[in-house]
């Protein structure tokens, strides 16, 4: 009996060691790095075109490391959808937004925050319940929370997104269609999801008004988003001809680094602030 114990027991230790001696893949450090809170909240003024008044923000999250690295989306995003970590990224990203900004709720009506979205998360069983309970906790009204759905990809299953979309915006949420243009499905997606904003992707703002194809392209964005009545939002606005350009062609709102680049909630309250001055 002993003897069985010890070899048993030296079989649990050799897989313990194995398993805490296999070094951790990219998932498990995400995985790791989401426990600890290092995804944390970036925030990107969206601003009136005509005005420069700043009517909200997008959230872009960043990975900041213990050692104080800054890692940008593009190098953990698909790695946390793929592994599904995405779920607990959003929710926790959400949560801590929505908390921090809370004191720019009141005097501030118009004030909207925006969210990117996984499609595939978006038409995962039980989103909106997860979503409604997490804004509750804030204090924020649902009208003032933007979806943003990534033209990039193609749903995962549109009859589903079309489903969710609609039940969101009976929720009070508001939709917006990221990446118009620059996605596989034409305009196939203003169509079938009938967004609330239509975001015109940086492709063709960084060239506004020095490529003619890309002013025809704006053009289009503006006249849909004229005939649905939904708000055109271009992103990547860099310079002020770029900001004259877009306002001319009937652009409403923008963000880009002409304003500001995505900040931590300590820049981009002193920046509101100091907005509100002028
Ligand atoms: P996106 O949603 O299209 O976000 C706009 C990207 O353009 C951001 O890059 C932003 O920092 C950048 N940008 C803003 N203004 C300018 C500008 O004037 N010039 C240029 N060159 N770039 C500008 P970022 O923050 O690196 O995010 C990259 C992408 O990662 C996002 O593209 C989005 O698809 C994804 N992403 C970021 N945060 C999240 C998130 O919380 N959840 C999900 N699912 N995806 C996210
Ligand atoms: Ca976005
Ligand atoms: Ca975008
Ligand atoms: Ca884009």
């Amino acid at each position: 009996v002993l003897a069985v114990g010890a070899i048993a027991g030296t079989l649990v230790g050799l897989l313990l060691a194995q398993s805490s001696m296999r070094p951790p893949g990219p998932v498990d450090a995400l995985r790791i790095a989401i426990r600890r809170g290092e995804l944390v909240p970036y925030y990107q003024p969206i601003f009136e075109l005509a005005t420069a008044r700043i009517v909200g923000c997008e959230v872009l999250v960043r990975w900041v490391r213990r050692d104080g690295e800054l890692v940008f989306p593009d190098r953990f995003i698909p790695i946390a959808e793929a592994s599904g970590l995405i779920v607990p990224m959003t929710e926790r990203l959400v949560e801590q937004a929505l908390s921090e900004l809370a004191p720019l709720l009141s005097g501030r009506p118009e004030f909207k925050t925006a969210f990117n979205i996984d499609p595939a998360h978006f038409v995962q069983q039980g989103f909106l319940d997860a979503l409604d309970q997490i804004v509750a906790q804030t204090g924020w009204p649902n009208t003032r929370i933007v979806l943003e759905l990534t033209e990039r990809n193609a749903f995962p299953d549109m009859k589903q997104a079309v489903a969710v979309t609609k039940e969101a915006r009976t929720r009070g949420y508001r939709i917006s269609l990221d990446d118009t243009g620059a996605g596989h499905n034409g305009l196939g997606h203003i169509q079938d999801l009938n967004p609330d904003i239509i975001k015109i992707d940086k492709k063709f703002v960084g060239v506004a008004g020095t490529v003619e194809a890309a002013d025809a392209i704006i053009e289009v964005l503006v006249n849909l988003g004229q005939r649905m009545g939904a708000v055109v939002v271009a992103e990547g606005i860099e310079t002020e001809d770029q900001r004259a350009t877009l306002a001319h062609a009937g652009v409403a709102q923008g963000q880009g680094y002409l304003i500001s680049r995505p900040v931590p909630l300590a820049r981009f309250r002193t920046l509101i602030r100091d907005h509100e001055l002028v």
